[in-house]
């Protein structure tokens, strides 16, 4: 768990090896993190996600893929495509644990040491934010149990309400 760090930022702006992108299933671009990233990044990411669509037709709920970074302070982006909430009825929590697994497993893949996540689904996608940032902190600590190539995961969050509560779960 030493090493998580809990930070509070627009994750555009922290150099780190892998930006994790809360995307969604057409990877054009969107709102929230998503437009930031593809703001900050250039249209360097935009052409790759065209070509991602193009081979697989998107991304799945759950599933992720890489891209560059472009411009951004980083060499990757890994896009995920966290699940709508609803009314936790809909696979939403399996979903969302699907969604961090997916970026570990390119972390690996990728033999990549630094990743900074966003809290995936909590913004448009309305996931609660408590059991989110529960099940985002399981997934975590499993991988980073799984692979001793990580040096450093941050979590990057851009609302107060994110950061307050992970730092009363990390105890810091
Ligand atoms: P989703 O559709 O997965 O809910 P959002 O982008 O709406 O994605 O929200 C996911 C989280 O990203 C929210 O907690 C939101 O506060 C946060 N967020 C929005 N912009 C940024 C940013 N520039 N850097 C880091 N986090 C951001």
């Amino acid at each position: 768990m030493n090493k998580i760090v809990l930070l509070k930022d627009d994750i555009t702006k922290v150099p780190v090896e892998a930006i994790v992108n809360a995307a969604n299933t057409s990877l054009l671009g969107g709102g929230g993190v998503d437009g930031a990233i593809h703001r900050a990044g250039g249209p360097a990411i935009l052409a790759e996600c065209q070509k991602i669509r193009n081979r697989q037709g998107g991304c799945k709920v759950g599933d992720a893929v890489i891209t560059t970074a472009g411009d951004l302070p980083a060499k990757y982006v890994i896009h995920t495509v966290g699940p709508h909430w609803h009314d936790g009825q809909h696979d939403e929590e399996t979903l969302l644990k699907n969604a961090y697994l997916s970026c570990f497993k390119l972390v690996k893949e990728y033999g990549i040491q630094t990743v900074s996540f966003p809290n995936i689904s909590t913004g448009i996608y309305r996931f609660p934010k408590v059991l989110a940032a529960e099940i985002a902190l399981a997934v975590i600590d499993q991988c980073l149990r799984e692979n001793a190539n990580i040096e450093q995961v941050n979590l990057v969050c851009f609302d107060e309400e994110n950061y307050d509560l992970y730092s009363k779960i990390l105890g810091q």
